[in-house]
């Protein structure tokens, strides 16, 4: 019952999914409890620490330079900035920052450079560090360690075929590619997706199968609820239920029993009963902090109000693996290759995709 499988099909995860409630509550918290302290929750800071103008065509993002929403760009923060931020959300408890960058892929250059000198300076704050920076080669993901990143995110999103009714400007198997990159290097993976998209349960399953068929399956999940944000192109789509939420937590700690499930964007619309029931079924991670990259969050003292209620703890980092070590930039083995890697870029039409862009360029 609580081996990892690598082998699992999408009508067994549906079986799963659909399962009476209870019964998958009660088979979800089990498996939890063998594997993991119910009692603790990892928090995580996220941090866009590059806004908005984003060339990709995300039907969920506010980011997309094509969609006219209310999300106001920034370039590039500054080291001491990151710095200021990381400090700030380690003394509220979170164990890790995680900084987010619109890019449709990492360019070797100044800013990446930069970027490593902010995993360098978190990781010497003693916090774990993850980026998501959009694709990246094999030699970016080794700078990326060596500066003493401890995971890498980038979401499948959704099943692959969803993900194409979504996404048109990148192909599902570049973010594989990217998270095989990853896993070249001693950097955890964190990978999940988005549920209330429009997709259809045998979706929530398919993309469940793609990530606990990798092996070894991420070490992080995270479940985001959409945040329909007003001038993208997903703005219409009704929340889902916190029904949904719960057995998609559920179902995802059942089929990858290791990993650190964690509920991610949609927090604001649950209430804390809701978010207890996820917590019941195997989530134990959060995001901290009151925006994730551009969407709104509960309030982080909000959240350790929940935590005294429920009687959970924040996880301490590096619990699950040790510190990576920071080398400096004088010391690296590796060089910016400046490599041109071709990643696809399919550009079929999603017709609301360009529906979003016509309005936001008349
Ligand atoms: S999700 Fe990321 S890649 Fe997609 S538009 Fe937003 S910032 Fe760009």
């Amino acid at each position: 019952m609580s081996e990892t499988r690598h082998n699992w099909t999408k009508e067994q995860i549906l079986e799963i999914y659909n399962k009476p409630l209870m019964e998958l509550l009660y088979e979800a918290a089990t498996i939890h409890r063998l594997h993991h302290d119910p009692n603790t929750v990892q928090v995580s800071t996220l941090l866009s620490i590059k806004t908005g103008g984003c060339p990709e065509d995300c039907g969920y993002c506010p980011q997309a330079a094509r969609y006219h929403t209310n999300v106001e760009g920034n370039d590039l923060m500054s080291v001491q900035q990151v710095k200021a931020q990381a400090l700030r959300a380690k003394s509220s408890g979170s164990s890790r920052v995680c900084m987010g960058a619109a890019w449709r892929n990492v360019k070797d250059g100044e800013e990446f450079d930069q970027v490593l000198e902010m995993v360098r300076t978190i990781n010497k704050l003693d916090m774990e560090v993850c980026c998501t920076l959009g694709m990246i080669t094999e030699n970016q993901a080794q700078r990326l360690a060596e500066a003493g990143l401890y995971a890498y995110n980038h979401n499948l999103d959704s099943s692959e075929e969803y993900y194409k009714e979504v996404i048109s400007t990148r192909g599902f198997e570049d973010r594989l590619q990217t998270i095989d990159n990853v896993r070249k290097t001693n950097v955890t993976v964190c990978s999940g997706g988005i549920i209330g998209m429009g997709e259809k349960i045998e979706d929530r399953a398919g993309m469940l199968v793609a990530l606990s068929t990798l092996n070894p399956q991420p070490e992080s999940v995270p479940i985001n609820a959409l945040v329909a944000v007003e001038g993208t192109p997903l703005e219409d789509q009704e929340p889902i239920s916190i029904w949904d939420m719960i057995r998609m937590v559920a179902t995802t700690r059942i089929v990858m029993p290791e990993t650190q499930v964690r509920l991610s964007a949609g927090r604001t619309q649950m209430t804390r009963e809701g978010q207890a029931m996820c917590f019941f079924a195997g989530a134990n991670s959060i995001f901290a902090g009151d925006k994730l990259l551009t969407t709104p969050n509960p309030d982080v003292n909000e959240d350790m109000k929940m935590f005294e209620l429920l009687g959970l703890n924040p996880q301490k980092p590096f619990i699950k693996k040790m510190q990576p070590q920071t080398v400096e930039a004088s010391e690296s083995q590796y060089q910016a290759l400046g490599e041109k890697p071709k990643w696809s870029r399919p550009e079929h039409k999603i017709e609301r995709n360009e529906v979003a862009k016509a309005k936001a360029t008349k």
